[in-house]
């Protein structure tokens, strides 16, 4: 299978911004085991900026945006670090990719994305893909990596898309103040209903929530592609999201 697998910041930091090192670690073990199972893996991973806040010591999210660029221009540096050294102990060679906007909508950019990537996973490399933040500005910003995780997706030709986040999947109701809040664990279509589930963004670190989850869920879905939503905090969920096992969280059907 070509897997696509986003992870957002609050399930690869810890709230101070600092990388929460036994779920990186854990991360990068499982995605290694599938890869050497055969299983084809692009890696879609936040936390430039919420890593470089922690770097810099700012402990608040800041607004403007010079500094969230700066911050994440500081922030890659160490998300790469981290990936290439912990994917190395298993054998395995990362690549960057960083995206705007201009690059998944101007054609011959895109394809020279969807180019690259086939030649790295030909190559067995392991694609990391993030928004280019120190860069992208309002008009030309995919804006959050749930949506990117979608794109890259249907750029690459994946199977499946998986959303590695700091809630189990999509509830009823917001499980954080509805004690009777249930999870749905498939949604065969996404309808009005659906969408109304979505509130706004989740953590302070990240930028997504489950509004841009859905977003991403009718990409992947539009495209063919099945797409799961499941807590980041157990890497080792993914073994039974690809061996089609039942797990905690929810799949939206191609
Ligand atoms: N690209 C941002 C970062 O790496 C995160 C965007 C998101 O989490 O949706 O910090």
């Amino acid at each position: 299978m070509r897997i696509v697998v986003k992870v957002g910041t609050s399930t690869l930091a810890h709230k101070t911004g600092n990388l929460n090192i036994k779920r990186v670690e854990e991360l990068c073990k499982v995605l290694s085991d599938l890869k050497n199972a055969g299983h084809e893996i692009v890696l879609v991973s936040s936390g430039a900026i919420g890593m470089g806040l922690g770097k810099l010591s700012l402990v608040e999210r800041p607004d403007d945006i010079p500094t969230k660029q700066a911050a994440a221009a500081v922030g890659q540096c160490e998300l790469m670090y981290t990936y290439d050294k912990l994917f190395s102990e298993y054998n395995h060679t990362v690549a960057q990719i960083l995206l705007t906007g201009d690059d998944v909508k101007n054609a011959e950019r895109h394809r020279n994305f969807q180019n690259t990537v086939s030649r790295l996973l030909e190559l067995g490399a392991l694609p990391v893909i993030n928004e280019n933040d120190s860069v992208a500005t309002d008009e030309i910003v995919i804006g959050d990596n749930d949506t990117l995780g979608a794109i890259v997706a249907q750029s690459v030709g994946a199977d499946l898309v998986v959303i590695l986040s700091d809630i189990d999947g999509l509830y009823t109701a917001d499980p954080r103040n509805d004690e009777n809040a249930e999870l749905l664990s498939v949604v065969e279509r996404i309808d009005e209903s659906i969408m109304a589930l979505a509130g706004g963004s989740g953590s302070n670190l990240g930028t997504g929530g489950m509004k841009t989850k859905i977003t991403a869920a009718e990409i992947a879905v539009g495209a063919g592609i099945d797409l799961v939503i499941t807590n980041g905090n157990n890497p080792s969920v993914l073994y039974d999201i690809v061996d089609g096992n039942s797990f905690v969280g929810t799949k939206f059907k191609a």
